[in-house]
């Protein structure tokens, strides 16, 4: 509620005045990133570079995850461009890419230079895909298995993936070339005996979108099929990424809005006289 929101607030900015960073980072890390991204707004510039400097990239990526990408340039400006290129890193790169499509286009190949090798691929890759397709609104970080692998093994690999994943609730299974064979839930997984086979438990039907599938399209389809993801996959049914429903909640909000200017469009030109109902 607002006093305890009010008492949270006096211990941050009493942290912050008096530089003591563990009492900063014990008081805002407890908050969820959404709560530290309305704070974080907020402050004046020279206690945001503060901050920069009490957090991680992993844990300002965080925040940075809950600002609205179009007013998102000044912090990426104002942050030391290394420090900002590692917490482009630690973004998911859905995310990542929504704000890259709104720097221009220099400051954008900047930070790709000195962001590491792997992580510039993948949003380099994904800034290619058109907008408003599947391939635009798909995050990288999905986990995989092998068919031939036991469960146990799987769970073993899901363990390391999870802390990176942006969901760890459903497991795809790919062949050798990366093709999209099987799925498996973490329900699936949880209830199976250790030394069964992903091939016996995974279910072989897989729904998938095709990479430049409309993203009006894949948002009928999660909803439709009640999926909390949806993997991508290209024509040779290679998989490319996956679609969570937190992203397709962002999807129905944005064409809600687009249907609703077309509308307005529609009845400005029926009735020209704006005082008409006045
Ligand atoms: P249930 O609700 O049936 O008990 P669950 O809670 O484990 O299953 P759900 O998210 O409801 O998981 O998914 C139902 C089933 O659909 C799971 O067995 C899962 O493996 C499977 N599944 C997940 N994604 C896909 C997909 N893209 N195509 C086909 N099946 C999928
Ligand atoms: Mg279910």
């Amino acid at each position: 509620d607002d006093q305890e929101r009010q008492e949270v607030w006096s211990n941050i900015e009493d942290a912050l005045l008096n530089d003591h960073i563990d009492q900063f980072r014990a008081e805002f890390l407890e908050l969820h990133p959404y709560d530290q991204a309305r704070i974080f707004e907020g402050l004046e510039v020279d206690v945001r570079m503060q901050i920069y400097t009490y957090l991680s990239p992993e844990e300002v990526a965080d925040v940075m995850e809950h600002i609205d990408y179009e007013d998102i340039e000044p912090f990426f400006s104002e942050m030391d461009p290394r420090f900002a290129a590692q917490v482009f890193a630690e973004m998911s790169t859905d995310d990542a890419v929504d704000i890259f499509n709104e720097l221009d286009k220099d400051k954008v190949a900047s930070f790709l230079t000195i962001m590491d090798n792997e992580a510039a691929q993948e949003i380099k890759d994904l800034l290619h895909y058109e907008e408003k397709t599947a391939g635009s609104i798909m995050t990288t970080e999905f986990v995989v298995v092998k068919a031939n692998m036991t469960i146990k093994q799987a769970m073993v690999h899901l363990r390391t993936e999870a802390p990176d994943a942006e969901t760890i609730y459903y497991t795809y299974v790919i062949d050798e070339d990366k093709r999209l064979v099987g799925v498996i839930s973490l329900r699936d997984l949880i209830i199976s005996e250790e030394d069964w086979m992903i091939s016996d438990v995974m279910n072989e039907r897989v729904v998938s979108v095709s990479v430049g599938e409309d993203q009006e399209e894949v948002a009928r389809m999660v909803r439709d099929y009640d999926f909390l993801a949806l993997p991508v996959v290209d024509f040779q049914n290679h998989l490319l990424g996956i679609i969570t429903v937190d992203d397709i909640m962002d999807v129905m909000e944005e064409e809600a809005s687009d249907d609703y200017s077309k509308l307005a469009a529609v009845s400005d030109v029926d009735s020209p006289d704006e005082n008409a109902f006045a």
